[in-house]
């Protein structure tokens, strides 16, 4: 039953209920108040009566009652009335004309107590009917005993009444009829008043209900239609223009933030306004994402926030990130989180070359890169026209493989997010290598060199650890610049530079010190191992076949070298003792690698 109706309903029972209780209660009342008037006036009648018989006896004219009786008889609404001699009365003074009439005249007659008899009849007539006992009395003015032979409160005889009370029962039956007039016309009123001012009210309510029902389950469609009066009609217009509002803005929030989110509706998220919400943490997040990578200084620590995003976000643990140029086709693993998940530096990356999504769920093994049991999914995400960025991600069970896939647009939310700076951060990178790199060997510059010192040498890795300084010179290098000219010469110093870098390990450093001069650092060794290293070098070179058009020619090198304690941040001054070693090897005769030694100088 809807609420108009229950409450209509409700308001109905209580108004009859209420009437019905007023009209039995009037009914009651009046009948109490209807039979004590009876009563009283039949009480009244029969003591005077009573007195009246005694007063004939008295004065001596009891021959004259039955005038005085008829005459009492008559008087309105009194249907009957009669006297009964008692035995001792009819013994005294023989039977007379006032015999019994029934057995309540017996009763009073034996018992010497007034009966009352009510004889109610709802539609004919109704009566009341009072016997009263005359016993004999003695008194100052009055003495019974005188004349009756019997004693002082003996029965001599009953009174018997019968009134009517049909005057009483109409004006009852009058004043419920006026009542339940009255009452049936102010329910009538009472029942318009709730139609006209009431209704309209609950109408809304229900409307109101069947509104925000709706809206609960995000759907803010439902308006309020039916109500078209009274103030009511102001309040369905205003929640209609509220729920207009709402539907227009969430409508235009979701078409907007569909320019900055992937994927924003969530299937589970059936309302707009929970929808939004979150899309709003979302989009809060991603702020804080971005204006953090912003502040960043090196692309690594853009690789560390989109990490952290992953780990404690998405609880996502086991991931590697790989660069991949798509101009040179070169591929590197730029950050490990866990473990080295594949090898894509030879023969490249899956997802990079075929820049679609790799998921080892969609076919077993699809890339040969990996090598172990769990599940994979690589996700290729194109940075710039030569910079493709590849998140490879590992988990042990379908179920996390699943969850995994569900978040990749959120992912794709962050890496977007962070393209720009990657962009920005990756083309300093490449300036920097690039201010710090020779371009016509490939090897470090001096600028390089400076900050290694700083940060490697005396603040870094090799801290507090002795290294080799090596200075290495082409001897007689003008003669080859002289002799086949500029290009060979160059041929020369790219091939000094190969040399060194085959022969170094990969943790040591070698610089394009100058000209055809070169310095190698090398980290983490004693003297022996120095010379040892700056011997391989100079043998290698001395190898080499530099070709000049048609012939070849070989060249050697001149080494100094001195050993770097490394403990009070004086690298130059070893520096400078290689470079007297280095003189002293070209002045004693060059292709030689000679020690610094105090006293050189
Ligand atoms: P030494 O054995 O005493 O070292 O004799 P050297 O002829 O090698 O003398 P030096 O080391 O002073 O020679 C340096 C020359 O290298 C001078 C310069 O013309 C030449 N040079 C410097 N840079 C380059 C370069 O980038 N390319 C070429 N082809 N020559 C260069
Ligand atoms: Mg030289
Ligand atoms: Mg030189």
């Amino acid at each position: 039953m809807d609420t108009k109706k229950s409450i209509f309903t409700t308001i109905g029972l209580i108004m009859v209920v209420m009437f019905l209780a007023m009209i039995i209660n009037i009914t009651i009342s009046l009948r109490d108040f209807g039979i004590d008037s009876a009563k009283t006036k039949a009480q009244l009648v029969a003591q005077s009566v009573k007195n009246g018989l005694t007063a004939h006896m008295v004065n001596g004219m009891m021959e004259n009652r039955n005038f005085y009786i008829t005459q009492t008889k008559n008087l309105d609404h009194i249907d009957d009335l009669w006297i009964v001699r008692s035995d001792t009365v009819e013994q005294q003074y023989g039977k007379g004309r006032e015999l019994i009439h029934d057995e309540i005249d017996k009763k009073v007659l034996k018992s010497g107590n007034s009966i009352e008899d009510i004889n109610e009849n709802f539609l004919g007539h109704s009566t009341y009917r009072i016997t009263i006992p005359y016993k004999a009395e003695v008194t100052k003015d009055i003495n019974c005993i005188s004349c009756h032979e019997s004693n002082e409160g003996d029965i001599l005889g009953v009174i018997s009444m019968v009134i009517s009370v049909d005057d009483l029962k109409l004006t009852s039956t009058k004043i419920i009829g006026y009542t339940s007039a009255i009452s049936f016309i102010l329910i009538l009123i009472i029942l318009w008043f709730i139609r006209h001012l009431i209704i309209p009210y609950l109408s809304i309510f229900e409307s109101i209900q069947d509104v925000m029902k709706k809206a609960n389950t995000g759907d803010y469609s439902g308006r309020i239609n039916d109500i078209t009066s009274g103030q009511a009609k102001n309040v369905a217009h205003w929640i209609n223009e509220h729920m207009n509002k709402l539907q227009t803005s969430l409508v235009s929030m979701e078409d907007k933030i569909d320019i900055f989110l992937t994927a924003h509706k969530s299937e589970d998220v059936k309302d707009p306004i929970i929808d939004v919400e979150n899309t709003v943490t979302r989009l809060a997040d991603i702020y804080k994402f971005k204006k953090t990578i912003e502040n960043d200084e090196h692309i690594e620590d853009v690789y560390k926030r989109i990490s952290v995003v992953l780990e404690h976000k998405y609880n996502i643990c086991d991931f590697n990130f790989i660069e991949a140029d798509t101009t040179n086709k070169s591929t590197q693993i730029v950050y490990v989180n866990k473990t080295i998940l594949c090898d894509p530096l030879s023969g490249g990356c899956r997802a990079d070359r075929t820049n679609t999504l790799i998921d080892s769920c969609q076919f077993i093994d699809v890339c040969d890169k990996f090598n172990s049991d769990k599940y994979y999914i690589c996700i290729p995400h194109s940075i710039s026209n030569d910079l493709d960025f590849i998140i490879s991600i590992v988990c042990d069970t379908v179920e996390e493989h699943e969850r995994i896939r569900s978040l990749l647009p959120f992912i794709k939310d962050y890496i977007d997010t962070a393209k720009p700076e990657i962009v920005s951060k990756k083309l300093m990178q490449i300036l920097e290598r690039s201010a710090q790199t020779d371009p016509l060997t490939g090897l470090y510059n001096r600028k390089f060199l400076e900050n290694f010192i700083d940060n490697t040498l005396y603040n870094g890795a090799l801290k507090n650890t002795p290294c080799g300084v090596m200075m290495v010179d082409i001897d007689f290098f003008k003669l080859i610049n002289d002799n086949y000219g500029h290009d060979i010469g160059d041929i020369a110093i790219k091939t000094i530079a190969n040399t060194l870098i085959d022969v170094v390990s990969k943790e040591d450093i070698v610089i394009r010190f100058g000209g055809e001069e070169f310095i190698v650092v090398v980290s983490d060794c004693t003297e022996e191992q120095l010379i040892k290293t700056a011997e391989e070098i100079r043998i290698a070179f001395s190898q080499q076949k530099i070709q000049a058009g048609a012939e070849t020619f070989s060249k050697t090198v001149s080494i100094g070298v001195s050993l770097f304690p490394n403990k009070n941040k004086d690298f130059w001054k070893y520096v400078k003792q290689s470079d007297i070693a280095l003189y002293e090897a070209k002045q004693t005769g060059r292709n030689k690698v000679i020690k610094y030694e105090k006293g050189m100088e």
